[in-house]
């Protein structure tokens, strides 16, 4: 412990808790750094996701601007990793994608990745025809995507390697943590209780893991129907997004319909080994929370609810609360509870 350093806590030890904990290592330099969470790796919500890097068109920070940036600095940093030789360790992978609708036209677009992603094109004639008969609009593009099951292991290991503390521990008040001179509030749908913030909602969602090793790029149907190739040859086939449900019970009618929308867009998913079913709720929040605030003296700086594109926007709203941060340790505002 570096005495003369501030004490920073960081509450939450899904995708966003620990990009946030490894962006303010790299930035603060000396600082003492705890995450304090009560799951961890496979049992949180991150764990879930399929990680694609595609936002939805709803998704939405404070402003427009800040939403584009969230979205621009987050590809940087997966590019960084992308490029570099710890990419399967950290589960980052590139990989292109279809996006097909039989009935909309909008859908297929994306204003927030069209000039980010090195390609986003509307597909051919021919292409229309990869997925059986009946689709009318597509688009073509190339992204990747972030498989949490070897990321968040491995950003974990990195920040304890340069000398961050984990704690296991559940917190029920921000007044419990006044040892701390700043705390990030990463604790996705956690925060509903933690700051009675009913704006947070549980978004649920459930995939199928099937092994599909021969599957190399993504295809998106209407209805929530995803095709994701994985790590390891492990697909992921969804979905259902359920407003305010909070079942995390694997539901078998959602389970057939998955494999059945699947299975008609691509029909050789029939023969795949079906590995595993996953229930998630997604933290939804509009627009997501990144921000600070005063709690009875303690400086809290927020960011949750990501909905269901915490994974791919992680480290630009890490980067943003971050940079809150440390502007609020310079503050004069009196730590005192
Ligand atoms: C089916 C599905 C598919 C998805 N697909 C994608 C996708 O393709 N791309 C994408 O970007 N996103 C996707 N998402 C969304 C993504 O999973 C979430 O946005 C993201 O995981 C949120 O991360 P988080 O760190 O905020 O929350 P979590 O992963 O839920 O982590 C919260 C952390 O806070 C801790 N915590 C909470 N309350 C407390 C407390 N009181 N005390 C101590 N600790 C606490 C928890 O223990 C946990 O460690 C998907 C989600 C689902 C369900």
């Amino acid at each position: 412990m570096d005495k003369g350093a501030p004490n920073i806590a960081i509450l939450g030890a899904g995708v966003v808790g620990l990009t946030v904990a490894d962006i303010l290592q790299k930035d603060l330099g000396k600082a003492n750094i705890t995450i304090i969470a009560d799951k961890f790796k496979e049992d949180t919500t991150s764990a879930v996701a399929a990680g694609i890097f595609r936002p939805g068109t709803s998704f939405r920070g404070a402003t427009r601007e800040i939403t584009q940036k969230w979205i621009d600095d987050s590809w940087h940093y997966w590019q960084d990793i992308l490029k570099s030789p710890e990419s399967p360790n950290a589960g980052v992978m590139a990989f292109s994608s279809y996006i097909f609708s039989k009935d909309n036209y909008h859908v297929t677009r994306n204003p927030f990745i069209e000039n980010l992603v090195p390609i986003y094109r509307p597909v051919q004639e021919a292409e229309l025809k990869l997925c059986g008969p009946g689709w009318k609009y597509g688009s073509y593009f190339t992204t990747l995507k972030i498989g949490c099951e070897k990321y968040l292991p491995w950003v974990e290991r990195r920040f304890v390697d340069k000398g961050g503390r984990i704690v296991s521990d559940k917190v029920d008040s921000f007044t419990s943590l006044r040892q701390y001179d700043l705390v990030f509030n990463c604790t996705g749908l956690g925060a509903k209780y933690l700051c009675n913030d009913y704006d947070l909602v549980p978004l649920r969602g459930q995939v199928i893991k099937v092994k599909a090793p021969w599957l190399k790029t993504a295809f998106y149907g209407d209805y929530d129907t995803y095709i994701i190739p994985g790590l390891d040859g492990v697909a992921t086939l969804g979905g259902v997004r359920q407003y305010d449900s909070y079942n995390l019970q694997v539901c078998k009618h959602d389970a057939a319909a998955i494999l059945e929308r699947c299975c008609q867009m691509l029909p050789a998913l029939k023969k795949a080994e079906i590995i595993a079913h996953k229930v998630g709720l997604r933290p939804h929040r509009v627009p997501v929370r990144v921000e600070p605030e005063v709690i009875g003296g303690l400086k809290v700086v927020h960011c949750y609810g990501h909905g269901g594109y915490g994974v791919m926007c992680s480290p630009g709203t890490a980067l943003n609360a971050v940079k809150i941060g440390q502007d609020f340790l310079k503050s004069n505002i009196k730590n005192k509870l």
